[in-house]
């Protein structure tokens, strides 16, 4: 890790020497306390042979901790201010600013390839970004993000739990995720007012091999109307409450469960389900009772 971190005496004045008011638009909340910038590079589970991929390095904070701990870092800036002063912030030859959103940044930009995403991400945008670039990057092995407390509490929910939702699906998806703590407001400038967590994630084989943009259809139908049996909430995208309850069984899914209590292989299994029984065609007496699912 570099030497010389920034305290909140620097990032004051180098915000000040390059004209920059931090805006809620892009999420900028910049972190001004070494502890914390040594407590995520430990957290991540770096190697030195990692290609570290860091989206919003702001003014560097969290940039200078990297670069002293993994091969290569990625930094992907959306604000051009920011993004052409972090090379003389940070010095090392082994970092590469990407002027660009992290939203619509695709994998062939990066070379090498990134392994690991570490980031203080811009919480307006934060499940968006994470989801994206696990689908964009195949060759990242996991992540440490920091996110608004509340978001990182839905990103590790698991079924039953009442913040499970979207994210938390799409996201077991593509990584097993679990809590790394909880970040004070007062390690930021400015500072928010909310906590932050942070989220630690290991990819991992998806549960199916059904096609991923079938799942997160059927996850997106279930959890827009979340309170409605499985049977009623996936009507419209299955055409019709008969043809849902139809494929529910045909997948070992009740349809009188709810999409919260669901993992990321039932919804799997409600997609195949669907790819596989024609509209109105008989179910097997074998699909006709529902089952225990494994994962
Ligand atoms: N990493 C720095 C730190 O910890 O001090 C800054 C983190 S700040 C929470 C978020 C950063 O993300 C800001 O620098 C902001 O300009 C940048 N940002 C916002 N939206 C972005 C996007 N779509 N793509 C890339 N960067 C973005």
């Amino acid at each position: 890790m570099a030497d010389t971190l920034l305290g909140p005496a620097e990032i004051r004045e180098l915000a000040a020497r390059l004209g920059v008011a931090p805006t809620k638009k892009l999420g900028q909340n910049f972190l001004h306390d070494p502890n914390t910038i040594r407590r995520i590079v430990g957290v991540a589970g770096l190697r030195p042979d990692d290609v570290a991929l860091e989206v919003g390095p702001g003014l560097g904070s969290l940039t200078l901790g990297l670069v002293g701990a993994v091969r290569h870092v990625h930094a992907v800036e959306i604000d051009p201010t920011l993004a052409a002063a972090l090379p003389e912030t940070v010095t090392a030859a082994h970092l590469t600013v990407h002027p660009a959103d992290a939203l619509k940044i695709t994998g062939d930009r990066f070379d090498p390839a990134p392994t690991m995403l570490v980031a203080n991400l811009p919480y307006n945008v934060a499940v968006p970004v994470v989801l994206h670039l696990l689908a964009e990057l195949p060759t990242l092995r996991g992540g440490l993000v920091m996110v608004q407390k509340e978001v990182a509490d839905r990103l590790v929910a698991g079924p039953g739990s009442k913040v499970y939702g979207v994210p938390s699906v799409k996201l077991a998806w593509y990584a097993e995720a679990k809590s790394a703590g909880k970040v004070p407001p007062a390690v930021f400038w400015p500072v928010p007012n909310v906590d932050s967590g942070l989220v630690a994630f290991t990819r991992r084989e998806p549960p199916a091999d059904t096609e991923r943009r079938k799942v997160f259809a059927v996850v997106d139908a279930a959890f827009a109307q979340r309170r409605k049996t499985l049977r009623a909430a996936l009507a419209g995208w299955a055409g019709g409450a008969d043809r849902a309850e139809q494929v529910l069984r045909s997948a070992g899914v009740s349809p009188q469960a709810r999409g919260e209590s669901l993992t990321v292989g039932e919804f799997a299994a409600i997609a195949a389900a669907a790819n596989s029984s024609p509209p109105g065609g008989k179910l097997s007496p074998s699909d006709a009772e529902p089952k225990e699912l494994n994962s």
